[in-house]
């Protein structure tokens, strides 16, 4: 073999020792690739079931030969796996990140001192950007359970003066002993197993960041006391060594926390939902709500359960407020119609229509007031001032009006009794009057010389005795008497003398007639006379006598004896005679005597 030959077997053996050993660092490296591929693929186990399902896919794959057709196929799948649990898992960390706001929420509520809100806040405050981080989460978590833990040590402490937001919610009744170590309420078997273990180390230091589970053995995660349970939920792992129950070893009593206080918040809220005066329909919804709270509850279930009772409160508070509104409309109502009745009185009372105007005006303002007070009212207790003060103007109003009107009642019956005085004397007076009356038509049907009835008097007597003449039948008289010469009396004695004579003749007359005659004086010195039931053959005696009376009359002027005599006609009625015709003849009859030599009667 010559050198060249010997130089290139000497170069190809080397090679060949490098490829081998090449080949053999290779096959390490790859059998290491493998190992660690498939303790990685115990890592991520349980993230995801169809991750899990491609692992152990890989992992088969793994074992045997490089199935590099399988491989290849396993990759998309196992590319498109992760893709979604990362999604999935973004989406869990938003959820988890609001319900880590939400149990914030109600401590911040709380009356809690400086050295505790501070750090509260400044949780809220980093919450999203912390909670980004995965590897945060066990931390966050650990912090806010020691934030809860200080919390409500510091209310414990505080005791019933400082009533915080559970106490607002739940009302301000006695405070129950916190219960017993251990002596949790909640119904799940396995939060009562580990409450009694935890109950003084619900969580680690606030500085003490928790390592994430990725990394960290399970059993140093200490107490996360609020980790919702799809995130603190573990997967079945696989059992990969001797230690593995301890390193996926779930925190004991999570939930110890809230077993503090959970006999107490149960109790409070059995008390409210018992107090709340709930209309039938709702009553399946406050069971349901009972039901649920008696069943056991827990830090996830809690808020879901003060949502329901809030939403079951606004709707009872809703309802209360609606019969509030009904009632006042009820009370607007009423006042309207006593608004209405106060007009109709107004109206019966024309004098005090400016006071009732006033009421009117003051009574719509009133209940206007009312009526807006009750819109812009935003709760029931500036609701019912508003309603008592607006009432209480009311009732001003109405004393007011009640003391106008008392007053203006005294008014009126003063003017009444005034009235009442003044209409008896103008009765008093209109008697006086009658009597005056009748006094003057006395007057009027009289002569004012003789006292006899006058003309018109003669008049209405004829009238009356000729119709009860007509009626009843029987004799009616009518006589004119007429002295003789008078004129001469008066030329002779004066008128004293004249008018004298006629008195004398007048009483004369009277005197002799009966009560049933009729005498009126006629005119000048002319007499006429009506004599009822009298037959002419009985009157004509009787006028006759009347005028020897008259004749016989001892008339002397100035110690001389003077004889005054008369004339007359006499005539009775006749069938169908007329007033006038009757006096006609009667009037033809004194004609007759006075031509037939006077002091003498005639007849027709
Ligand atoms: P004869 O007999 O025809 O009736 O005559 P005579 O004078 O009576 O009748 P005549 O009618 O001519 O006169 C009547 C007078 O009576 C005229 C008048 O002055 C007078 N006389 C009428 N009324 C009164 C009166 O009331 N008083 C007085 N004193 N005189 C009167
Ligand atoms: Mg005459
Ligand atoms: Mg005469």
């Amino acid at each position: 073999m010559s050198d060249d030959a010997k130089r290139w077997k000497e170069k190809y053996l080397s090679s060949l020792e490098q490829q081998e050993r090449q080949e053999k660092r290779w096959e390490t490296r790859l059998d290491l690739l493998r190992r660690s591929l498939v303790r990685s693929s115990f890592a991520v186990d349980g993230a995801d079931p169809a991750v899990d399902q491609c692992m152990r896919e890989l992992r088969e794959i793994l074992r045997d030969d490089v199935q590099d057709d399988r491989l290849g196929a396993l990759v998309p799948r196992l590319e498109r796996a992760v893709l979604d649990t990362e999604r999935s898992k973004q989406d869990r960390l938003e959820q988890l990140t609001a319900a880590l706001h939400r149990l914030v929420s109600p401590l911040l509520e709380l009356p809690l001192p400086g050295e505790i809100r501070k750090p509260l806040k400044k949780f809220d405050r980093q919450l999203d950007e912390r909670a980004a981080q995965s590897r945060e989460l066990p931390s966050l978590i650990g912090e806010l359970g020691e934030l809860q833990h200080q919390a409500l040590a510091v209310l414990d402490q505080t005791g019933p003066a400082t009533v915080g937001l559970l106490g607002r919610l739940f009302g301000t009744r006695e405070r129950h002993a916190p219960p017993p170590s251990g002596a949790a309420t909640d119904a799940s078997p396995q939060s009562m197993d580990r409450a009694e273990d935890l109950s003084d180390s619900t969580a680690a230091p606030a500085s003490t960041p928790l390592p994430g589970r990725d990394t960290t053995p399970m059993d140093e995660q200490t107490a996360a006391t609020v980790v919702p349970p799809a995130e603190i939920e573990p997967t079945p792992a696989p059992d990969l060594s001797a230690d593995a129950d301890a390193r996926y070893r779930l925190p004991e009593s999570p939930e110890q926390a809230y077993s503090a206080i959970a006999e107490r918040v149960e109790s409070t809220l059995f008390g409210l939902l018992d107090g709340l005066q709930l209309p039938e329909h709702q009553q399946p919804q406050a069971q349901a709500l009972r039901e649920r709270i008696q069943h056991g509850l827990n830090w996830y279930e809690l808020v879901p359960v003060l949502d329901d009772l809030a939403q079951l409160l606004l709707m009872v508070a809703d309802q209360g407020q609606r019969e509030f509104e009904n009632y006042l409309k009820l009370l607007n109502e009423r006042l309207a119609s006593m608004q209405q009745s106060l007009s109709s009185a107004r109206e019966g009372h024309a004098q005090s229509q400016e006071v009732a105007q006033a009421l009117d005006e003051e009574l719509r303002q009133q209940v206007g007031g009312l009526q807006s007070s009750m819109l812009e009212a935003k709760d029931l207790p500036s609701l019912k001032q508003a309603v008592q003060t607006r009432l209480d103007g009311l009732l001003e109003t109405v004393d007011l009006y009640e003391q106008q009107r008392g007053e203006h009642e005294k008014r009126l019956s003063e003017r009444l009794s005034a009235l009442v005085g003044r209409v008896a004397s103008l009765e008093e007076a209109a008697v006086g009057m009658q009597q005056h009356l009748e006094e003057q038509r006395q007057k009027a049907l009289q002569d004012p010389l003789t006292q006899l009835a006058n003309r018109a008097a003669w008049d209405e007597r004829l009238e009356l005795e000729m119709a009860r003449q007509q009626r009843y039948g029987g004799h009616l008289l009518l006589a004119v008497l007429d002295v003789d010469h008078f004129k001469r009396i008066n030329d002779s004695f004066g008128h004293l003398a004249g008018d004298r004579v006629l008195k004398i003749i007048a009483n004369e007359l009277r005197k002799r007639l009966r009560k049933t005659d009729f005498i009126a004086r006629f005119g000048g010195e002319e007499f006429a006379l009506l004599l009822p039931e009298t037959p002419l053959e009985a009157g004509l005696p009787l006028i006759d006598g009347l005028r020897a009376g008259i004749q016989a009359c001892p008339f002397h002027f100035k110690g001389a004896r003077l004889e005054v005599t008369l004339s007359g006609g006499v005539t009775d009625f006749r069938e169908r005679d007329s007033a006038e015709a009757v006096f006609q003849r009667a009037d033809q009859a004194l004609y007759r005597a006075k031509g037939n030599g006077r002091n003498r009667i005639e007849t027709a």
